[in-house]
């Protein structure tokens, strides 16, 4: 096969709207390849590239853990597969998390980006809002970020890049191969960010 192979993990959460972003990014950039929503470890095995989407991260930690998925996305981040977490996505990525209501708390995570995460920083659903903010250090000077149940970021270790704040609040990182956003690139018109990503796993490959 030719061209790159991006999954969206498909437990939970928007992935449609997320295999139409990346298809789209990878149409506008010309990148060959494919684009396929994942469920198992086989499928997991053969990506350059993963999405994991928003949605409810314990939902999709949890069947993740059951069907074997979370040890290979873990193999695979390893050897240097480019991720890139939305929201939830994000949250799974890192190492440590508690709750804005709940305090700490355990739940099945990837254990890489080495950062604390709030969950629902910016309140519930019905707190969801939209903000203006900029994410330089990757070449992206204006984003419309869509929080929804958002979580922040209220640590970080030294290999991991700040990418962007609202309100002092840390909304975008960055470790390696890994990005992780509190909100949601997938949720709005502009593909930058699918775009840096396709870019990402391309040089990877
Ligand atoms: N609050 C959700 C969680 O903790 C994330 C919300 C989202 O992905 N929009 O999993």
């Amino acid at each position: 096969m030719s061209g790159i192979n991006i999954g969206i993990l498909a437990v939970q959460g928007d992935v449609a709207e997320n295999v139409s972003a990346t298809r789209m990014a990878m149409d506008d950039l010309g990148v060959e390849g494919i684009v396929s929503e994942v469920k198992n470890p086989e499928q997991i095995a053969d990506l350059d590239g993963l999405i994991i989407p928003g949605g409810e991260s314990t939902v999709i930690g949890t069947l993740s853990l059951v069907n074997g998925s979370l040890k290979k996305i873990k193999e695979k981040i390893a050897s240097g597969m480019p991720v890139l977490g939305t929201c939830a996505g994000m949250i799974l990525l890192s190492k440590k998390i508690k709750d804005r209501v709940v305090g700490e708390m355990e739940q099945p995570l990837l254990d890489y980006l080495d950062i604390q995460i709030e969950r629902n920083t910016f309140g519930r659903q019905k707190e969801s809002f939209e903000a203006d903010i900029s994410l330089e250090k990757i070449g992206i000077p204006k984003f419309r970020g869509v929080f929804i149940r958002a979580p922040s970021v209220i640590d970080t270790g030294k290999n991991v890049e700040v990418l962007s704040k609202i309100d002092e609040k840390i909304v975008a990182v960055k470790q390696g191969n890994i990005i992780g956003t509190s909100f949601h690139p997938e949720l709005t018109e502009d593909l930058s960010i699918h775009k840096y990503f396709v870019n990402l796993v391309q040089k990877k490959n």
